[in-house]
């Protein structure tokens, strides 16, 4: 039940970061604060396919 997913930051658009999300706790669009090393600070990643 679990599905890989891509992270992307909102401000540049880079995908940084890989990951699993459980479907069946997640069905819509996961976002998070992460560190983005393209901007050099904490952005929100949200979730690319
Ligand atoms: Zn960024």
């Amino acid at each position: 039940m679990r599905v890989k997913i891509t992270l992307a930051c909102t401000d540049c658009k880079q995908r940084n970061y890989n990951t699993m999300k459980n479907k069946q706790h997640n069905t819509e669009r996961m976002e998070m604060k992460k560190y983005c090393k393209f901007c050099k600070s904490h952005t929100l990643h949200r979730e690319t396919r």
